[in-house]
């Protein structure tokens, strides 16, 4: 496991219960937690924020953290976002003590609703979805009793047993809890616990055909694996009188206690599966891992660390208040990462031509250059360096702006990791565009300037012949407004022009054996990895994970 035990983490109210309940041997000295996500879309950074909370809870305390699908829904969910969850969750760097299935309780969770029937705590209904909508009440009106409610026990039973073996259409019978239709929590209204549905589910296949709700799945899936702490989102605060009735009302020795922290929500996108989704299924981004997709699939292919995920679940924290966390955040944490870690390299986005009339002709300077300014154990790479290289089309200036530090008409520039050049004519083509620069180099400026002569504007570059063709693909962020969520319609908040692909860069000669495994910092120019599912030999694609600084500085 690559997280520290070590280090003094900040206080939170999670970690303070906890400590409570190792202090007073609460659940024995145990501490179980679970991640339970059900298969149906991909997972995002809020999950990582509930990932790095239940698993790095358990690793605090020397627990177990369980993974569990909760898949009680099979319309929409499938194997494979299943199996992407267990990608993401490994690859976040966590490994998990048990994998389960709502799926695989489903007998067990059947006899407890017997139980519960037995004790006269549960009754089938056949009240339509609609009806049970009108009878519920609302907040202020208390909601009214089905007249089945009273249906002796045996009659019960039987019902229930033909529910399971099929003889009833979908929506014509539901199992209910019987509770309190007073309550002042709607959630007590004698919530369903069963429906008809008749959907093939993609582990059990058509061996059920009623479905247990969330709900009173949930509770009974974690006191069977026996979670002692059952972290969860504050929307089902109110949810935890269920969560405890149903634990309280059925023979099951473990009592999981449910603890509610605030959901992540972070600025300029979507946490939402269901919107996700849709953003994936209308081809407003190429697929699930879009790398501007806030899915951990999209993060990784735009070139997200574990590492900064993680530290970046840590540093938001975990409280009970709601709140918009910003992008900067986010992108700060990968900077930290990818400024100590990704390795230095240089590429050339839009390229011109710059021809040094002095060099000799097939001349060829294979010049060493650190791929990290201060960790030195990352080594050096060859680059190499002849007559012809290409730059930047903006680090040239015809007219340049006040404090301009690049090359102009007859100035002076340092290439970096090489030579001073000088700017001696500048070549256009018949409509006036500049197509290529003559210059000449200094061979006293290898490396140093020379005495009584600083040159300021350092420039990347590559060598024309030995540099690789690459598609770079720019990319911001996928809405134009903080919180997409709140607009009347999501879609309307999408940026457009959140992808920018430049497709004539070059790369440096080094680059040929780019990894996936990499990062790198092309110089000047942000943080880049290759594009693990376009890039091949020969077409080198590498996406943007972030711009160097917060908000573009050049120098
Ligand atoms: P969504 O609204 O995206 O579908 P969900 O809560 O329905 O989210 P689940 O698959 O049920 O998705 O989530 C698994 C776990 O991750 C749950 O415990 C849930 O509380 C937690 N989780 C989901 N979204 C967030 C978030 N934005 N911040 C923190 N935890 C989250
Ligand atoms: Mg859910």
């Amino acid at each position: 496991m690559s997280i520290n035990n070590d280090t003094i983490l900040p206080a939170n109210f999670i970690r303070q219960i906890i400590a409570n309940d190792l202090q007073t041997n609460k659940h024995n000295g145990k501490v179980a937690t679970r991640f339970p996500p059900e298969p149906n879309g991909y997972l995002h950074i809020g999950h990582a924020k509930s990932i790095c909370l239940n698993f790095g809870t358990a690793i605090e305390n020397n627990g177990t953290c369980n993974l569990r699908f909760d898949d009680t829904n099979p319309e929409k969910e499938s194997i494979e976002y299943m199996e992407s969850i267990e990608r993401d969750v490994q690859w976040l760097g966590f490994q998990w003590a048990g994998l389960h299935h709502a799926s695989d309780y489903f007998e067990q969770l059947y006899q407890y609703a017997v139980q519960l029937i037995e004790k006269n705590l549960a009754y089938v209904d056949d009240l339509t979805a609609e009806q049970m909508r009108m009878m519920r009440g609302t907040l202020t009106e208390a909601g009214k009793e089905s007249p089945n409610r009273h249906r002796p026990i045996a009659d019960n039973l039987d019902l229930f047993a033909r529910m399971r073996a099929g003889e009833f259409a979908d929506g014509q019978y539901v199992l209910r809890a019987k509770i309190d239709m007073a309550s002042p929590n709607i959630n007590m209204r004698d919530p369903a616990l069963y429906r008809i549905r008749r959907v093939h589910h993609h582990r059990t296949g058509d061996a059920w055909c009623i479905y247990p709700m969330y709900d009173y799945t949930h509770c009974i899936s974690d006191a069977i694996e026996g979670i002692t702490h059952s972290l969860c989102t504050l929307e089902f605060e109110d949810h935890r009188p269920l969560y405890d009735w149903v634990l309280d009302n059925i023979d099951i020795a473990c009592h999981p206690q449910q603890i509610e922290f605030a959901r992540l929500q972070l600025e300029y996108t979507i946490v939402s599966k269901r919107k996700l989704n849709q953003l994936v299924m209308e081809k407003h981004v190429n697929g699930w891992d879009d790398p501007r997709m806030p899915t951990i699939a999209g993060l990784r292919r735009a070139g997200f660390t574990p590492k900064a995920i993680r530290d970046f679940c840590e540093r938001i924290g975990v409280t009970k208040q709601n709140s918009w966390i910003e992008m900067g955040v986010l992108e700060y944490c990968i900077r930290e990462d990818l400024n100590e870690n990704a390795l230095r390299a240089m590429a050339v986005l839009q390229p011109l031509r710059v021809v040094i009339t002095n060099y000799p002709d097939d001349q060829v300077e294979n010049l060493e250059v650190s791929n990290h300014p201060q960790r030195h154990e990352l080594g050096k790479r060859i680059v190499p360096f002849s007559k012809v290289i290409l730059i930047e089309q903006d680090d040239f200036a015809e007219i340049p702006p006040p404090k301009y530090k690049r090359l102009i008409e007859s100035g002076e520039v340092r290439l970096r990791g090489s030579y001073v050049i000088r700017c001696d004519e500048v070549i256009k083509d018949a409509d006036g565009n500049i197509i290529e620069l003559r210059c000449s180099y200094d061979t006293e400026t290898l490396g140093k300037n020379p005495e009584g002569r600083k040159v300021k504007g350092v420039i990347h570059w590559v060598s024309e012949a030995h540099s690789q063709p690459a598609e770079i693909r720019l990319y911001s962020r996928l809405f134009t407004v903080p919180q997409p969520d709140n607009e009347d319609n999501f879609l309307d908040a999408i940026n457009h022009d959140s992808l920018e692909v430049l497709s004539d860069c070059r790369v440096e000669a080094s680059l040929a054996a780019a990894s996936v495994e990499n990062r790198y910092q092309f110089e000047r120019t942000g943080y880049f990895c290759l594009d693990a599912v376009d890039s091949v030999a020969g077409k080198l694609v590498f996406n943007r994970t972030v711009t160097l600084r917060d908000g573009w500085v050049k120098d």
